[in-house]
C-alpha cells in the first residue's frame, strides 16, 4: 500500500470543525503497521490539525477512521512500534470496533 493512496483517501474527508475538504497536501503519513495507518492533517481553511488513523485492507473497501487525537495519544501511537503483535492486534481490534467518539467515513470511490 503506497502513501499517496493513503492520502488519496482522506481527501474524502472534509475538516470535523469547517467541513473543509482536506487536499493531498494537507496530509501527512506519521507511520503504519500493517494496514494500520496513522495520519495527520491540517485544514488549510481554518487551521485545524486532525489526526487520524485508517485501517486500509488491500481486499476489503478501505476503512477511515477519524478522531481528535491528543498530542499524549499521538505519543502513544509513535511508541507503537514497541508493541509487540499482539498488542497490535488489539489496538487495531480496538480502533476497528469503537463507535465512540470516533467518526467512520467510508470512502468514496
Ligand atoms: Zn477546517
Amino acid at each position: 500500500m503506497e502513501e499517496g493512496i493513503i492520502k488519496r483517501l482522506v481527501t474524502s474527508i472534509k475538516c470535523g470543525v469547517c467541513g473543509q475538504g482536506y487536499e493531498v497536501d494537507d496530509i501527512d503519513v506519521l507511520g503504519h503497521r500493517e494496514d494500520l495507518w496513522f495520519l495527520r492533517a491540517f485544514c488549510s481553511a481554518c487551521h485545524t490539525q486532525c489526526l487520524m488513523a485508517a485501517v486500509v485492507k488491500e481486499s476489503a473497501q478501505p476503512e477511515v477512521i477519524t478522531s481528535d487525537f491528543t498530542e499524549a495519544e499521538l505519543d502513544k501511537f509513535r511508541k507503537m512500534g514497541r508493541l509487540t503483535a499482539d498488542e497490535m492486534l488489539d489496538m487495531h481490534n480496538f480502533l476497528k470496533g469503537f463507535d465512540g467518539d470516533f467518526s467512520r467515513v467510508f470512502s468514496q470511490r
